[in-house]
């Protein structure tokens, strides 16, 4: 951001020296006033015919010093002694200008690909550079640069410390964090820096808009709150059935074998909610990677039911994979896609009342080029105000946790894996009182996004 402003302004072109016109003109010159004295050089010259030839003359002298020595401050070769000058050609003056053009035009086009808005503003806070982005945020650039209209829009405290850098050392920078107020109201912070070399008080302006920064910080502060609410709920319980154990609290055998196994089952409950904890984060922070390999889901959602049958015995639930087409390889992460369906079911097993049904289906859906996989039960049902949130994170339907013990992040960590490690989609239909059916969908093709 330092250097001269006229090379930060947008569009401003630099002009090759009017100086490589000099040398025709000199010689021009010479060979009129030449001329003029070979004609008429003797005692019979006219006074006015002298004074043109010596006109002529002596601006052929003078243009012959400009031209051979220059007259610029950065070319002053005129002070300089003639041994030791060494005199630029014309296009070396020419590509020297076009390098000075081309570095403005580079630094140009990397300000304007910035998707911060950047300003530069001299003592005064008017604007002498505004990169697109700056553009599209405070209006039309000609109304913008040589005006305050993009500085005024600052709050005060902001203008008064931008003013205030405009006077100190080069590179002094101040950070300011506020909510920028109007038609693009939104969280912002904007970094200001003393910018120029030449002492002209010039600023340099970024406005960086925060609010997706914002809602995933407000995210995670809710994530880690809740999670450890979770977190606490059989911790609590764990210590509690513990100590009773330790004081000897029980009045017998069985009590006590109850008691211990409360203890495993709450250690079990929370090495699972750690564990889903876990899986969430390393997919959302693209850490997990899925192993994507030529998969059978018809064989893989036959495994998973045979693994959920114990279960579904101990509470006289049929469980079954009611249908199956041909063509239901995909390629996908086995581990994970088992993860899900072992989900799937044990939900649909755990909020179906005993003698209840649950079917497993596969399909392949040739139009859209994808394998189905269905979860039926005639459970409980979903009541339809809770469908949006039944996905998201810590989210039970109210009631539930009466039911079954769980997580509340099972669905959130199957719908990462079907969407964001497979490219698929997941769903349900259900209805209180009749039954739910979970979906999901994974592509046949492989036009799917590894996590990274
Ligand atoms: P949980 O460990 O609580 O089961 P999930 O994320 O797997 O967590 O499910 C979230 C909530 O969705 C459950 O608490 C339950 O209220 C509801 N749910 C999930 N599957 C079913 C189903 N098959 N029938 C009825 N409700 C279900």
């Amino acid at each position: 951001m330092q250097g001269d402003s006229s090379t930060m302004r947008r569009g401003k072109r630099a002009t090759a020296p009017t100086a490589t016109r000099a040398p025709y003109v000199t010689i021009a010159l010479a060979i009129v006033a030449a001329a003029l004295l070979a004609h008429f050089g003797d005692a019979s010259m006219a006074p006015w015919l002298m004074g043109a030839a010596a006109a002529a003359l002596g601006a052929a002298v003078v243009l012959l010093q400009t031209t051979r020595f220059g007259t610029s401050d950065e070319n002053s070769y005129a002070t300089a002694p003639a041994a030791l000058t060494v005199r630029p050609s014309d296009a070396e003056v020419i590509l020297k200008a076009r390098a000075v053009e081309l570095r403005a035009e580079e630094r140009t086009k990397l300000l304007d690909a910035l998707t911060d808005a950047v300003i530069l503003v001299d003592a005064h806070g008017e604007t002498r550079f505004a990169n697109e982005a700056a553009v599209e945020r405070f209006g039309e650039e000609n109304a913008v640069l040589g005006t305050r209209r993009a500085f005024d829009q600052f709050p005060a405290h902001v203008r008064r410390g931008v003013l205030g850098l405009a006077e100190c050392d080069d590179a002094a920078r101040r950070r300011f964090e506020f909510d920028w107020q109007g038609d693009r109201h939104a969280p912002v912070v904007v970094h200001a820096t003393r910018a120029d070399s030449h002492r002209q008080g010039f600023v340099a302006i970024l406005i960086r808009d925060v609010r997706v920064e914002r809602e995933a910080d407000r995210m995670k502060t809710e994530f880690v709150s809740k999670a450890s609410h979770e977190l606490r709920t059989p911790l609590s319980s764990l210590r509690a059935y513990a100590e009773l154990v330790v004081d000897r609290e029980y009045s017998n055998e069985d009590e006590h074998d109850r008691f211990l196994r409360v203890i495993l089952s709450e250690a079990d409950r929370l090495s699972r909610l750690v564990d889903h904890m876990l899986d969430i984060s390393r997919i959302e922070s693209g850490i997990a990677r899925a192993d994507l390999t030529d998969t059978d889901v018809a064989a893989l959602c036959r495994v998973c039911v045979d693994e959920q049958q114990g279960e579904a015995k101990r509470r006289g639930i049929s469980l079954a994979l009611t249908r199956t087409t041909p063509g239901t390889r995909v390629p996908a992460d086995g581990g994970l896609l088992k993860q899900v369906v072992l989900n799937l079911v044990s939900n649909a097993l755990k909020y179906t009342p005993d003698g209840g049904r649950v079917e497993v289906e596969v399909d392949f859906d040739a139009l859209a080029r994808e394998v189905v996989v269905s979860v039926r039960d005639n459970g409980l049902g979903i009541p339809a105000d809770a469908l949006p949130q039944l996905f998201g994170k810590f989210y039970r339907v109210a009631g539930h946790e009466k039911v079954a013990k769980g997580t509340g992040l099972g669905l959130n960590l199957c719908r990462n894996i079907v969407e964001e490690m497979h490219g698929g989609k997941i769903g349900v239909d259900s209805e209180v009182g009749r039954g739910s059916r979970f979906w999901f969908a994974i592509p046949a093709e492989a036009t799917l996004r590894k996590a990274a």
